[in-house]
């Protein structure tokens, strides 16, 4: 992947916005444990950031994955996990299925608005009985009449205390589970949709993330996207997606962590001398620094081919993890130089610390990443 011009000007602008529309509200909105999705939405929306991939024909700007790997990488510039990482279900895991294989009019009534930001979505594949194993999901769809009766439970869904739909996925046959699974658009206003719980986290406070109950839930089958039985692999396809821009996003959040902690300490005295200019510090640094630029090299390597049109599930699996890794061993190497500022709630560092620990977990686990490489490589055993 090349940087352009082009690409140089949505990071530019996107920076200018994060420090004016973004970054001024971010500790008010971690302590209230949420942010005005809607309101924030519809400021990216109108300045076209929500369909930079998508469709023209549907509002988008209909450009290459390379400019979403961009787009995920600026918005690590964003003091919190949360927003960022709202936006990126915006962008990049509740729509793309969507906008590649919904019908005209299902892109219509949810794709369009969300992409101007009047819709916010979600995607509710994790339960409380499935995350890693997602073919092992147990909420059904049973056909009847024209509509699914959709029943169980969807758990960890960010966004969806104040999402309008959720890209779900369900069990829509009792075929075997990789051919028995659909992805449904469901308006969060169904009857029979309960907001069960808001669930507190260690991290990622200005997201909110809900554990959300079916009961008899009665949506139209033409709200099905794409083929009935097709949802796993649509969602495996919508997965590489979320996993390339999840390690894109950690590029610049990284790096950032890194350069504050160089400001920090090189104004920090201790022993006649600034923090900074010892050499076990400022080497360690510059090893952190060198890890964070193989990560953008691998991330930037795996966007090169998926624009290509390649198969990019081992490179994206790869960036994912080398991303989770790192972003557990910057953030705690970086806090240790803080000294007992890093201790504190509202240092950068520390808020960095506790949101970061996700990236090994969400959105396929350091050792699902793993799995998969393996799976590449012919070392996979034999399922149990
Ligand atoms: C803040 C937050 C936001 C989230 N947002 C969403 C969302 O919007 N939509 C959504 O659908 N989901 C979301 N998730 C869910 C997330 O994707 C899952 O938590 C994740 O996939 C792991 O699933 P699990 O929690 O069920 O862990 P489990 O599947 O129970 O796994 C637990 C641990 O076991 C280990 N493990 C699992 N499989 C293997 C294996 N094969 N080999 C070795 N070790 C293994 C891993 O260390 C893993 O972390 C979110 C989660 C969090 C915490």
């Amino acid at each position: 992947m090349q940087l352009t011009h082009e690409h140089e000007e949505l990071a530019r602008n996107l920076t200018r916005f994060i420090d004016e529309e973004i970054n001024p509200h971010v500790d008010e909105w971690e302590a209230a444990e949420i942010f005005p999705a809607h309101e924030v939405f519809g400021k990216l929306g109108r300045l076209g950031y929500l369909g930079l991939t998508k469709p023209e024909e549907w509002g988008g700007a209909g450009l290459d994955y390379s400019y979403s790997v961009v787009m995920a990488e600026t918005l690590g510039h964003v003091r919190c996990g949360g927003v960022p990482m709202a936006i990126g279900v915006q962008t990049d895991m509740a729509t793309p299925a969507l906008a590649r294989f919904g019908s005209d009019e299902l892109r219509r009534q949810f794709l369009a608005p969300a992409i101007t930001g009047d819709m916010v979505a979600c995607v509710g594949v994790s339960e409380p009985g499935a995350g890693s194993d997602v073919a092992a999901i147990r909420t059904t769809a049973r056909r009847d009449g024209g509509d699914y009766v959709i029943n169980g439970a969807k758990m960890w869904i960010t966004s969806s205390l104040q999402a309008d739909w959720m890209c779900l996925l369900a069990n829509t046959s009792d075929d075997p589970a990789h051919r028995n699974k659909s992805l449904i658009v469901v308006p969060m206003d169904t009857p029979g949709i309960v907001k069960a719980k808001k669930i507190r986290k260690i991290g990622m406070f200005s997201s909110d993330t809900g554990l959300i109950h079916f009961d008899d839930v009665r949506v139209p089958q033409r709200y099905r996207i794409g083929e009935e039985g097709k949802g796993f692999t649509y969602q495996m396809m919508q997965f590489q997606e979320e996993r390339l821009w999840a390690a894109a996003n950690a590029i610049r959040a990284l790096g950032e962590c890194i350069d504050m902690t160089i400001d920090y300490t090189r104004d920090r005295q201790a022993f006649g001398h600034s923090i900074l200019d010892n050499q076990y510090v400022h080497f360690r640094l510059a090893e952190l620094k060198t890890e964070v630029e193989a990560l953008r090299g691998l991330t930037y390597l795996a966007t090169g081919h998926y624009v290509a049109g390649r198969d990019v599930t081992e490179w994206a699996s790869m960036a994912k993890l080398k991303a989770g890794r790192l972003m557990r061993e910057v953030p705690d190497a970086c806090l240790q130089y803080w000294g007992g500022m890093g201790y504190t709630w509202e240092n950068p560092v520390s808020r960095m610390f506790r949101d970061g620990r996700l990236a090994s977990i969400g959105g396929g686990a350091d050792e699902v990443m793993l799995g998969i490489i393996c799976k590449y490589m012919r070392t996979l055993a034999a399922p149990r």
